[in-house]
């Protein structure tokens, strides 16, 4: 018999139920009971619909983060949190948010204003988690009540609980070591603590942990392999059953390194790594038991389940009891329930799985090896017809737009002439001065722009007077820019909601969820777009706009595009075409739209590629393959241009080293990037040799609320000046201005161009 689990669960609710409990209890609307409680309930919910596995995760529930919940079981909180003296939980929300839970707390006034734990994305996700921070010195202390009270919980749902846990040594590779101590030599002290854990579990009578290893899917030095050989030897010896998981990718060259640890069964993602799983069942010693990921737990299409019996029942025959069968990964990547969804189309909605469809799935599939597939035949029927109009939907195929695809070249992607000439001829045409000012889009988003849309998107708002609102705020900010003396202008983007959704609600191709949020970190989610089908651009869509912020000025208005690699690594996307092809698609529709601002008169055209670097591969190894298309793609979007057309691009990190060769390839006239919390340093990246175009390196952190000093401005833009030549240098803010108020906007701009004047005079 064939055993079903599950990695994990979606923690935040079908409606954002946890969400919402928890930013009430932060502003103090509840209390910390009542925030309990709800977790709580959500908890138990979660349990029942999973009541149908043979196993279900426990501790996967995290009221900020998993990691963070795995730090404070090992007792390693940052040294700046020791000594609290207020609850436990809001000790918690400290490390994770930077303060004291703003009330909830008595202990504001001594114990108050810490800095948030660093947040960083977790593997090639958009999850983020809290990096736990380590010195030489650090001490682990177990504290397993939270795992404890969730057993009892699940038990009382009537589930088999299998706790989850972080393994030791993904605990260790996530963390930072704050004094640059080698965290492997904290291994030993760690294990003690792991060791204490799972017989604390076992002493409940626990059967099954799973503990995540998600490291063996990346590239390992010996250093770090032998950490994983000591881990589990020292482990082994432990009365419960550990399941090592690993997701995310493949093992490759530690496949056998996994396969030999001293483990009751290892966890494969069959999606990314199928081949694996026959290598696997071949490597692993007769009596463990081998765990297939065979449902995507990272997209939201329904899986093809006759296809995949195809593969799984001469495994199951091979494995008998020894076949467990589970998502990919934990379902925490994915919405909870499509059923939900009421404004889908209801075809493109038969083709879709949500969380807990993938648990239906999986069932079907478990079945299926179990009883024979005939116990679960029209089951399998609905999901082949539902694969098949998949496929062959004239909504998904559309031939033209293969035909275009067909036909990139390389001359596609090339601009006529070199950088240098383009530099001549625009100069003359935007006649700009030295350090010229721009911003990177967007302007404050203010209640009344919200207020106009949801009224237009209710209905009691009709398209010409949400257009009228609109005008109204482009023309606003169009004054306040020839007030500030900006050079090149932007209209604002007040009409975008989300600079993917926006365009992604314009192309053919793409769908919208009502509820497929996503947690992104904390209390935040998204909601990604879903790219369904071959992507065409019906109309333009930002031509109207641009040149009505074009009428209204003399100085050159710049246009603002997504572009298409930030489009598909910000959206859920097609499993039946690789990434790669999407993207040319995108690239092509954008493209268009690129070409019909320029025919229109407008010569400066930004396309933001602000997710360029998180779609990079979790292997080194295949960073080239996406750097080349995801560049090339950028290339044709933005390379049809006549030379005096100025093509900007933007890209709000601040991480360059490793990839400016990549950069520098899309050949943008001008790029601006986020460097004023690094001091200008980061621009080192950037040398004269390899970046040979113009840089705006943002001068001031548009996530602070604090006004920038002229002088300040002033002093980055000298050191910038150190290591770029300074004509090949922008004045600009780091990223779009939509989340601050006009303000702190306009002291922070009048500032900022003061600055540039001073500049212009000084060097
Ligand atoms: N043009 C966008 C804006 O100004 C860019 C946002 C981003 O890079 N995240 O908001
Ligand atoms: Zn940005």
């Amino acid at each position: 018999m064939v055993t079903t689990h599950n990695l994990g669960f979606p923690r935040i609710g079908a409606k954002r139920e946890l969400k919402f409990a928890l930013e009430s209890y932060w502003k103090g609307q509840s209390s910390r009971d009542e925030l309990k409680s709800h977790a709580a309930q959500l908890r138990r919910r979660h349990w029942q619909n999973q009541q149908a596995l043979d196993l279900a995760p426990v501790g996967d529930f995290a009221f900020y983060d998993q990691v963070l919940d795995m730090s404070f079981t090992l007792g390693n909180l940052p040294e700046r949190v020791q000594g609290f003296h207020g609850d436990v939980l809001d000790n918690y929300f400290r490390v994770a948010r930077g303060r004291s839970a703003e009330t909830g707390d008595d202990h504001s006034a001594c114990c108050g204003g810490v800095a948030a734990g660093e947040m960083t994305k977790w593997f090639d996700t958009n999850y983020h988690y809290i990096v736990p921070e380590f010195t030489a010195a650090t001490e682990f202390k177990l504290d397993a009540s939270r795992l404890i009270e969730q057993l009892g919980e699940a038990r009382a749902a009537g589930v088999k609980a299998k706790p989850v846990i972080i393994g030791p040594v993904t605990y260790l590779w996530l963390g930072k070591a704050k004094d640059d101590s080698d965290r492997l030599a904290l291994l030993p002290r760690l294990l003690s603590v792991y060791t204490h854990l799972l017989d604390t579990l076992g002493a409940q009578g626990v059967e099954w942990v799973q503990i995540d290893e998600p490291v063996l899917v990346t590239e390992l030095d010996a250093s770090w392999q032998s950490a994983l050989i000591s881990a589990y030897e020292t482990l082994k010896l432990r009365k419960v059953k550990l399941l090592l998981a690993t997701y995310f990718g493949q093992l490759q060259n530690n496949l056998e390194l996994a396969a030999s640890l001293p483990v009751d069964g290892l966890h494969i993602d069959a999606i990314n790594a199928r081949d694996e799983v026959t290598k696997a069942a071949a490597l692993l010693p007769a009596n463990r038991v081998l765990s297939v990921g065979a449902i995507n737990g990272r997209n939201i299409w329904k899986t093809d389940l006759n296809a995949a019996l195809e593969w799984l029942e001469p495994l199951a025959k091979q494995l008998g009891d020894r076949l467990w069968l589970a998502p990919s990964c934990s379902l925490l990547h994915v919405p909870v329930d499509l059923d939900s969804e009421q404004k889908l189309d209801a075809e493109i909605q038969s083709w879709l799985a949500f969380a807990l469809q993938k648990l239906v799935e999986l069932n079907v599939l478990a079945t299926a090896l179990n009883k024979g597939r005939d116990a679960v035949a029209p089951a399998l029927a609905a999901n082949a017809a539902a694969i098949h109009s998949r496929r062959t939907s004239p909504r998904v195929n559309n031939p033209e737009v293969k035909a275009a695809l067909a036909k990139i070249d390389a001359a596609l992607g090339r601009r006529v002439s070199a950088y240098a000439a383009r530099a001549t001829k625009q100069s003359a045409l935007l006649n700009l001065p030295a350090f010229p000012t721009t911003t990177i889009g967007s302007f404050p988003q203010t209640p009344d722009i919200r207020h106009a849309r949801s009224q237009f998107k209710s209905g009691a708002l009709d398209e010409a007077g949400y257009k009228a609102a609109m005008r109204k705020e482009i023309e606003h900010s169009v004054r306040e820019q020839e007030k500030l003396g900006l050079d090149v202008l932007v209209h604002g983007e007040a009409e975008r909601n989300d600079m993917v959704e926006y365009f992604g609600e314009q192309l053919d191709g793409y769908a919208f969820s009502q509820f497929g949020w996503v947690q992104s970190y904390g209390s935040r989610c998204v909601k990604p777009p879903i790219l369904f089908g071959d992507i065409s651009r019906p109309n333009a869509m930002t031509v109207e706009w641009i040149t009505y912020a074009q009428s209204l000025t003399n100085k050159p208005m710049k246009g603002m595009l997504t572009g298409p690699v930030t489009i598909l690594n910000w959206s859920f996307v097609r499993d039946d075409q690789p990434r790669s092809v999407s993207c040319y698609q995108l690239a092509l529709a954008i493209r268009n739209e690129v070409l019909d601002l320029e025919k229109a008169g407008v010569r400066v055209i930004q396309i933001d590629e602000a997710a360029l670097r998180e779609g990079l591969p979790l292997r080194r190894a295949q960073w080239n393959d996406y750097l080349t298309w995801a560049v090339e793609s950028f290339r044709i979007t933005a390379n049809g241009v006549a030379d005096e057309t100025q093509i900007h691009t933007h890209m709000c990190y601040s991480e360059f080293n490793d990839i400016i060769a990549s950069i520098a390839d899309m050949d943008a006239d001008v790029i601006t990037i986020e460097t004023s919390r690094s001091d200008m340093e980061l621009l080192d990246a950037f040398d004269n040799f390899r970046y040979p175009n113009e840089i705006g390196p943002g001068v001031y952190d548009i996530h602070s609320p604090n006004i920038p000093s002229q002088d300040h401005i002033v002093d980055l833009m000298k050191k910038a000046a150190e290591r770029i030549p300074a004509e090949r240098l922008w004045v600009n803010p780091d990223c779009g201005l939509k989340t601050r108020q006009w303000g702190e906007v306009i002291p922070a701009l009048t500032n900022m161009v003061s600055a540039a004047k001073t500049l212009r005079s000084q060097v």
